[in-house]
């Protein structure tokens, strides 16, 4: 499990000298036997293949024959031996294999998968409690219940029909209240910026108004389901929700950005003019489509990424080293100067204002 603060830790990771041998492995054996898992990673490592890698490259070797078990969808790793780097995680979203030597961790499809599984919690509720989950990657990361107290289902003792239905509705209500509190409580701990409702609509009906207001509008939809409902439901239930969410969300910031840069607002479209906003720090989110690549250059004396080759550097005149993609550097770049970086798959109006833009801070 990758949590957001392991993933900070890598942003921050600093050394100089050594090659640091990031590893991102594709391990659906329902699409794939783990023989071929294998050669596809053994290919790519013999392509980065340097000799200062050699006991990264037996580390995540040895890790795959002994300590692996192959049950996730993917796998993400991290090592430089020389700089006391080891990082694996199996995670339960799909990965392609990928393998990256470079002088820092390789975050960019890391960093796009988080973005794309944004997490969220659920809340599973009945008349008489709730379970409540909290989902990330695609995994259910934490699980637990508040159980109020049960409804008696039968008439007792000699009251009316009407005092026995006050009774029991007082009680549900008093439930349902306690689920609130519960959930409140929970998103104390945890950010809950996106959360997702299950059970039936008349229950939910009476639950949401009992959240505070902040809970209500992180809400963004809800599904069916009952007490009885297996996690795997509401987790598959969910995450079609939650991405259709991610979806409306990306289409709605490409939009907020398209317009504002041709109105000549806090925002740019199109590599040329991210690369140099983004080296004046000035990016607040990087908006980029899913699988962009462009060459260009890069300035070893200022940072500054240019997406043309050739040239002396706009900022101080050193000269510029040709990079396969300068996508990725400047992804890279806006991640270490703190902003976001939102990767956006299937949208025309992006695609047509040259596959990357931003927001810029002013
Ligand atoms: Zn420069």
């Amino acid at each position: 499990m990758i949590s957001r603060q392991d993933l900070q830790a890598l942003v921050d990771f600093q050394q100089s000298e050594n090659l640091v041998l990031s590893v991102y492995l594709d391990t659906d054996l329902s699409r794939q036997a783990k023989e071929r898992c294998r050669l596809v990673l053994r290919d790519k490592l013999q392509q980065v293949a340097d000799k200062s890698l050699a006991q990264d490259v037996s580390r995540i070797e040895r890790f795959l024959d002994y300590e692996y078990d192959w049950q996730a969808k993917g796998l993400v790793a991290f090592s430089c031996h020389k700089c006391d780097l080891w990082q694996a995680w199996p995670i339960e979203v799909p990965v392609p294999t990928l393998v990256f030597a470079a002088e820092r961790p390789y975050l960019k499809p890391l960093t796009d998968l988080l973005d794309e599984y944004e997490p969220y919690g659920v809340i599973l509720v009945d008349q008489e409690g709730a379970r409540l989950f909290r989902v990330e990657l695609g995994e259910i990361i934490e699980e637990s219940e508040s159980l109020g107290e049960a409804i008696k289902r039968h008439k007792q003792g000699g009251w009316s029909q009407a005092t026995y239905q006050r009774r029991v509705d007082k009680q549900i209500m008093q439930n349902l209240k306690a689920v609130a509190e519960a959930a409140t409580d929970l998103c104390k701990e945890h950010t809950c910026a996106t959360l997702i409702l299950a059970g039936a609509d008349e229950t939910l009906a009476q639950f949401q108004p009992l959240l505070p207001t902040h809970l209500q509008k992180a809400i963004i939809g809800s599904v069916p389901a009952d007490m009885q409902s297996t996690s795997a439901e509401v987790l598959s239930k969910t995450l079609e929700l939650a991405l259709e969410d991610k979806h409306k969300k990306e289409d709605a910031l490409v939009l907020q950005a398209v317009t504002a840069a041709a109105k000549g607002e806090a925002a740019v479209m199109g590599l040329a003019d991210t690369a140099y906003a983004t080296r004046e720090g000035r990016v607040r989110v990087l908006v980029v489509e899913q699988g962009y690549e462009a060459p260009g250059a890069l300035c070893e004396n200022c940072g500054y990424v240019a997406p043309t080759q050739g040239q002396k550097c706009l900022f101080c005149g050193h000269s510029m080293r040709p990079v396969g993609n300068a996508v990725d550097l400047v992804t890279q770049k806006v991640l270490d100067s703190g902003g976001k970086v939102r990767v956006v798959a299937g949208n025309d109006k992006l695609a047509e204002s040259g596959h990357i833009g931003a927001l810029l801070r002013y």
